[in-house]
C-alpha cells in the first residue's frame, strides 16, 4: 500500500482525500519573529481555526510548500494539523528567487553535495529531532531567471528527488515562462518530469505555454485562486475548464498559495487590496469548484484534480 508522510505521520495514500497542493499555513521571516514575537497562542488558535473550516468544506489535506527562506516551523504544524484535524504535508528545499542564505551558499561552496545531502537527509531521517519527514521538495525560479545560486538549488533538488522518489513542486514566473527553464535543467539531470508540479502555471492564460509544459509530462499547479491581482480568478477557471475540455484534467492540481498569515503580505495589508479580497483558504470548495462545474468541467475531470493527481504525485515513487 502506498504511504505517504505528513506533519503527523505517515497516512495511506488513499486517505489523502481532497488536497490543495500549494499552500502555506504561515509564510514569515524568522530573524523578524525571533526579535519581535507575536503572539503564538493567538496565532495557533487562528490557523486552527481558519484550517477547521476548512475541513468542514470538505478538504482533508493541504501541501505546505513553506521551506527555508519562508520561515519553516514543523513542530508548530503539526500541533496546528492535529487540532484542527486537517492533514498537512510539508516540504524541504530552499526558497530563494536570487542567492542562497549564506548559511547554505557558503557550505554548497565547500562541498558541492551538501544541499542535496542536506534535502536527502531530511526526508530519509526527518527534519531535526521532530521525526517529521518532508514528502515534496520545493524550489523557485522567479523572473531573474538562473541566477548561479538558483540553479545550483535546482539539480541540488533534482538530485535529492532522485535519490529518494520524493517528487519535486515548484515556484515559477508565468510571465517568462520559467517553468519551461525548470524543465530544461530537471530533464539535464534526468528527473522523469511527470514526477515534477510546475507551480504557479495558473497565473498564465497562454495555453500555447502550458500546452508546451504538459506535452513534457509534468502536472501543472493552477494554484493562486483568490489571488486576482496578477490574474482574475474568471480568466484562471477558463484556462482550466478548456484544458479540461482539451483532455489535461489528469495534470493538473489545484491550490490558493494562500496562507493564515504572512511577514510578505500581513493579512492587514492585503485588506486594503480588493483585488485579494477571495485570496482565502475557503475560496476552491466554497467558490471555484462550483465555478468549474458552471463551465462543464465533469465531476470526474474535478474528482481528477482534487484527489486522484495529489494522490498520484505524493505516493512516493521509487529511487533512480
Ligand atoms: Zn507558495
Amino acid at each position: 500500500m502506498d504511504t505517504v508522510e505528513t506533519s503527523t505521520g505517515s497516512v495511506p495514500a488513499s486517505a489523502l482525500g481532497f488536497t490543495l497542493m500549494h499552500e502555506h499555513v504561515f509564510s514569515l521571516n524568522a530573524e523578524m519573529r525571533l526579535q519581535y514575537p507575536w503572539d503564538e497562542e493567538a496565532m495557533v488558535a487562528r490557523a486552527v481555526e481558519t484550517l477547521t473550516d476548512l475541513r468542514d468544506l470538505g478538504v482533508s489535506t493541504i501541501v505546505d510548500l513553506t521551506v527555508f527562506g519562508l520561515g519553516r516551523d514543523v513542530p508548530r504544524i503539526r500541533r496546528i494539523s492535529r487540532e484542527s484535524g486537517l492533514q498537512i504535508v510539508v516540504a524541504t528545499g530552499i526558497y530563494t528567487m536570487r542567492d542562497m542564505p549564506t548559511y547554505f551558499r557558503n557550505r554548497h561552496l565547500a562541498d558541492p553535495g551538501f544541499l542535496a545531502d542536506f534535502f536527502v537527509r531530511e526526508i530519509e531521517d526527518g527534519i531535526a529531532d521532530t521525526q517529521i519527514r518532508p514528502a515534496i521538495l520545493k524550489c523557485v525560479t522567479d523572473r531573474f531567471g538562473l541566477t548561479e545560486d538558483v540553479e545550483a538549488i535546482l539539480r541540488a533538488t533534482a538530485r535529492a528527488h532522485r535519490r529518494t522518489g520524493v517528487p519535486v513542486s515548484t515556484h515559477s514566473d508565468s510571465g517568462t515562462r520559467q517553468g519551461l527553464v525548470q524543465q530544461r535543467v530537471f530533464d539535464e539531470e534526468g528527473v522523469d518530469l511527470t514526477r515534477v508540479v510546475i507551480g504557479h502555471v495558473g497565473d498564465s492564460t497562454d495555453l500555447d505555454y502550458i500546452e508546451e509544459l504538459l506535452a513534457a509530462g509534468s502536472t501543472v499547479g493552477m494554484d493562486r485562486f483568490g489571488d486576482d491581482q496578477v490574474t482574475p480568478a474568471a480568466a484562471r477557471m477558463d484556462v482550466v475548464a478548456e484544458l479540461c475540455r482539451r483532455g489535461y484534467a489528469s495534470q493538473i492540481v489545484l491550490g490558493h498559495d494562500t496562507n493564515v498569515e504572512s511577514d510578505h503580505t500581513s493579512t492587514r495589508m492585503r485588506a486594503r487590496i480588493p483585488a485579494l479580497r477571495n485570496w482565502r483558504y475557503s475560496y476552491i470548495p466554497s467558490t471555484v469548484v462550483p465555478g468549474l462545474r458552471a463551465r462543464g468541467v465533469s465531476e470526474a475531470d474535478l474528482h481528477a484534480m482534487t484527489v486522484h493527481n495529489p494522490r498520484r504525485i505524493l505516493s512516493r515513487g521509487l529511487a533512480y
